[in-house]
């Protein structure tokens, strides 16, 4: 395998920048030097850490429009996404800012003396990036690992690596030392494997797919490596007779095409009550062939193209010629990994539309009658992500969220990632939460300390 990767604007299939892939020899002497940064990065004062990080958000900010504008190069993502995405990095860095002052342990009342518990980093934490969101799932990995006092390697998607080689360089400038923020562009099954192999390498955050992330818990079990896993879904948009149903049929495309359906959360079973199945559909045509897919660097376009040609094989092989196609947009032709919003129906749940995440934008849409028959749809899946739910009765939004099985539900909305509340999979989707305010947990190891005061 050549050591080097041409990094593609799905655009236009043109080499952004070429890119030199870690070997694992390289890869160790990463490790090496993040496990020697460890203990002075361990031991600086929580203070201090919290104002290196502020500093790191801030420069973040003044980067914002070559974040953002590398993000539409080597990710196709439409300007306004990447420019929230710059912002959501700078967010998160700051909100976990404040968590190194805040790592709080218990007192707990015992005999005979004092019991106090602490919450220790856990030496160098790997973190392995996808490509759908290559900014932001990088610092919901790094922000509460560094702020929690460990140090950390950071393999990006081979496809995308370049905002998080940026951010490493931004970290630097802001001053967190040398060693403490590593990012090593690498093959996954080279780079990464080893990443999760590696002894000195404490825990793994892995974001990507289910079949990659299944294998790396069991690549890491013989050292019983910590892993918070990020996975796939296959989530649904329950809308209910009794909701605002033009406001959520004309939203549901938005939930799933939002990165050309590229996103774990993505809402890609639309499922909807018979009795209002067709007003559903006569509300949601105009949207999605209206969707404007095209140059994402326009403020005008809704969506992009997909992340290559693998991907976009991957999809089309979802919508062969004889699919049951009831509304398509329009996408460019020529150069570039294009591929329109697309809406399937009907479809069955045996179909493996309805079962497979395809993660482009297709969607199915699916009637049914009760609560009940929603309920067992939304659950009729190996993945348990996200869901939302559309309906004004506030008994039923209140059932239906308990009763999905699913980490993030919104009622009367779409939100998935908020950088303050937790986020991550049930069943298939994951193990773990990542964002909210618990989220530094994951990147500790509970101690608990008795103090004898009768001796
Ligand atoms: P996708 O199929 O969407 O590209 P993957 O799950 O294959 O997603 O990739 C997500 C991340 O995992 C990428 O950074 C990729 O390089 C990495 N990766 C792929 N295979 C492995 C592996 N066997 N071990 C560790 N990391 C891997």
């Amino acid at each position: 395998m050549t050591d080097t990767f041409d990094v593609l604007n799905p655009s236009t299939e043109e080499v952004v920048k070429t890119v030199h892939m870690a070997s694992t020899q390289e890869l160790d002497a990463v490790i090496a030097k993040a496990k020697a940064a460890w203990p002075a990065w361990r031991d600086t004062a929580p203070s201090t850490k919290a104002t290196l990080m502020r500093r790191f958000a801030v420069l973040v900010e003044e980067h914002k429009s070559e974040l953002a504008t590398l993000e539409v190069l080597e990710a196709g993502h439409t300007i306004g996404n990447a420019e929230w995405e710059v912002d959501n990095v700078r967010n998160v860095i700051n909100y976990f800012a404040g968590g190194a002052e805040r790592l709080l342990g218990q007192q707990i009342p015992v005999p005979g003396g004092i019991d106090v518990t602490f919450h220790e980093p856990f030496g160098v934490v790997g973190i392995i990036v996808p490509w759908n969101f290559p900014m932001p799932i990088a610092a919901w990995g790094f922000a509460p690992a560094l702020a929690a006092g460990n140090t950390v390697v950071l393999k990006p998607a081979e496809v995308t690596p370049l905002t998080a080689l940026k951010l490493a360089e931004i970290a630097l400038e802001a001053g967190i030392p040398e060693g403490v923020f590593n990012v090593v562009p690498g093959f996954g099954k080279i780079t990464g494997a080893h990443l999760v192999e590696h002894p000195d390498v404490r825990k793994i955050v892995f974001t990507g797919s289910t079949a990659v992330g299944t294998g790396i818990m069991q690549a890491g079990a013989s050292r019983l490596k910590r892993v918070t896993l990020e996975l796939g879904g296959k989530s649904p948009t329950i809308i209910f007779a009794d909701s605002d149903v033009e406001l959520a049929a004309k939203s549901a495309p938005g939930a799933v095409f939002d990165n050309s359906g590229q996103d774990c959360c993505a809402r890609s079973r639309i499922l909807v009550q018979r009795s209002v199945y067709d007003d559903v559909l006569a509300h949601m045509e105009s949207v999605v062939k209206g969707f404007s897919v095209g140059d994402p660097a326009l403020r005008t376009t809704d969506m992009g193209p997909l992340i290559s040609q693998v991907q976009l094989d991957r999809v089309k092989s979802y919508v062969p010629d004889d699919a049951p196609i009831l509304y398509q947009g329009d996408a460019p032709q020529g150069k570039g990994f294009w591929f329109p919003p697309t809406i399937l129906a009907p479809v069955t749940t045996a179909d493996r539309q309805y079962s497979q995440e395809i993660f482009g934008p297709v969607a199915v849409v699916i009637p049914f009658d009760d609560e009940a028959e929603a309920i067992a749809l939304a659950n009729n899946t190996d993945y348990g992500l996200a869901a939302s739910v559309w309906t004004r009765d506030v008994g039923r939004a209140i059932r239906v969220s308990r009763a999905v099985e699913a980490g993030v539900i919104s009622v009367n909305s779409h939100s998935s990632v908020r950088y303050f509340t937790p986020f991550g999979g049930f069943k298939m989707s994951g193990i773990g939460r990542e964002l909210g305010p618990n989220a530094m947990e994951a990147f500790t190891e509970t101690k608990n300390v008795f103090i004898a005061t009768d001796n």
